[in-house]
């Protein structure tokens, strides 16, 4: 019970990743609110679902709203809906780059102005955000993707320092997953997964539950002494 008794918000709980971490962290004690557009796709004790478009300023403040008269405080934030709209960037529409930076970039902005000065109050809190290998590296066809996950990276490090400076023992770290297998690798053909796994140390894509443990480790008080990371989760990954 790594997680007992705290209360966590997981945006794009429903599927993936996010789905992942709101099942493993129920299972450790949290109560879980599961922000997402779409209804869950499983069913868990202690996972609560919250119809939330994370683009949505107001939605965000309503679901924060929410969370605090229902629980009075917020322990756990991943912020993790993501989206990709991949195209070369002579042919990326604009459409294409302003949805991927919304969704995936500005939609952070848009929760951790309530929940950071929130757990600021509160003395303590973590904020786990997922970016990916991709804003470390970058990647062909995804510049749109790239720049919000780097993008991702300079608010960890931004926030880590903001929400503590007054002492407070709020944390915030990121993720960079690999490729895992999850929806968003649905559309990619065979041959691009088996080149993607060959350029891993350990020769394989990530499994959800890999990425939901990192993400566990670091929301859990077990990593009390750690802010402002970024934990690649990539099997080894060389770009
Ligand atoms: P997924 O498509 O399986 O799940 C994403 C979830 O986010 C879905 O439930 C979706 O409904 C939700 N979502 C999308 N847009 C939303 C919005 N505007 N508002 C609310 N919810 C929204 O994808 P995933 O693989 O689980 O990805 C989760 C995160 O991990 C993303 O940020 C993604 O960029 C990142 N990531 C994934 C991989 C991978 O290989 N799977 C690798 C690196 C990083």
């Amino acid at each position: 019970m790594r997680l007992k008794d705290k209360i966590a918000i997981v945006t794009g709980g429903a599927d993936g990743l996010g789905a992942e971490m709101s099942k493993l962290f129920a299972r450790e004690g949290a109560t879980v609110i599961a922000a997402d557009m779409k209804e869950l796709t499983f069913e868990a004790e202690n996972v609560e679902y919250f119809q939330l478009n994370v683009t949505d300023g107001e939605g965000c403040k309503k679901l924060f709203d929410y969370v605090m008269e229902k629980y009075g405080r917020i322990d756990i934030l991943i912020n993790n809906a993501g989206i990709t709209r991949d195209a070369m960037t002579r042919k990326m529409t604009d459409e294409q780059w302003d949805l991927v930076i919304d969704v995936d970039l500005k939609s952070l902005f848009n929760l951790v102005r309530h929940v950071g000065p929130q757990m600021e109050a509160q003395g303590a809190g973590s904020i786990v955000n997922i970016s990916s290998v991709v804003g470390e590296f970058g990647n062909i066809g995804q510049a749109n993707y790239a720049a919000a996950k780097a993008g991702v990276i300079g608010l960890t490090k931004t926030w880590a320092k903001e929400f503590a400076r007054k002492g407070a023992q709020v944390r915030v770290n990121c993720i960079t997953p690999g490729h895992t297998f999850t929806n968003i690798l649905k559309t990619v053909p065979q041959d691009v997964i088996d080149g993607l796994a060959a350029k891993t140390m350990l020769g394989r894509l990530g499994e959800p539950i890999e990425i939901a443990n990192a993400a566990l480790f670091l929301a859990s008080d077990e990593a009390s002494y750690i802010t402002g990371h970024v934990l690649s989760v990539n099997g080894g990954m060389r770009l």
